[in-house]
């Protein structure tokens, strides 16, 4: 199943829910160059490629948010397959990148590969894809290196694993911790605004008014 969705007129994005965890694999374009970046292909490339080709884009990034399994799972088999870098997540979870087959093996996910980034991301760091330009927010908490990708203009984030509708990422993996977290969330994420829409790495999206109304995690309900 995919979902077609758009952020505002100049960029086009289509969720593939990937591997048991059904995971958001984000396909996301520029509408003017029809160039795209393959966000977290945490595995069944195979969905991820027949996506691209319906939407009728050339891919040229891939980008993770962290290095959690059903995140990553696919990214080195993809970068493969199209011949393109994958940037990021943060340094911080270099650990987990290291041991993509171990944490495969515990889900019965097999040919997966651990594998380094082309380039790690960091704080204040820029990805481009098209005429599309994020900017980089470095946000531990879930896992130590996890990043959120925000575009000023569109109003929009790809937030991961760090902020969901109505909840936030678990803390109790390997490097997780709730206080940082939620620290991540209320210094980094609520200051960008009320009316900046995003995608996660589970479920449906929302936006950062939404979480900073509702959220009992933000809200203190919790
Ligand atoms: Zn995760
Ligand atoms: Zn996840």
């Amino acid at each position: 199943m995919t979902q077609q969705t758009e952020a505002k007129a100049k960029a086009g994005a289509v969720i593939i829910p990937v591997t048991l965890f059904e995971q958001n694999c984000t396909l996301i374009w520029c509408e003017a160059t029809r160039k795209a970046a393959v966000i977290d292909p945490g595995g069944d490339v195979d969905k991820i490629q027949a996506a691209i080709k319906q939407s009728n884009v050339s891919v040229e990034k891939i980008w993770l948010t962290h290095g959690h399994i059903d995140h990553v799972g696919g990214a080195a088999e993809l970068r493969d397959a199209l011949k393109v870098g994958i940037e990021g997540p943060h340094l911080a979870d270099k650990f987990l990148l290291d041991n993509v087959v171990t944490s495969g093996a515990r889900f019965g996910m097999t040919g997966v590969r651990d594998f380094a980034p082309d380039r790690w991301l960091d704080e204040g760091d820029r990805v481009s894809v098209g005429e599309l330009t994020f900017d980089i927010l470095h946000c531990p908490g879930h896992s130590p290196g996890s990043v959120v990708f925000f575009n000023k203009q569109m109003r929009f984030a790809h937030v991961g694993d760090v902020l969901f509708n109505g909840s936030v990422g678990r803390t109790d993996l390997p490097g997780g911790d709730h206080a940082t977290l939620i620290k991540s969330i209320t210094d980094k994420l609520l200051p960008l605004g009320d009316d900046v829409g995003f995608i996660c790495g589970h479920g449906p999206g929302s936006s950062i008014g939404q979480e900073r109304m509702t959220n009992p995690f933000l809200t203190g309900a919790m």
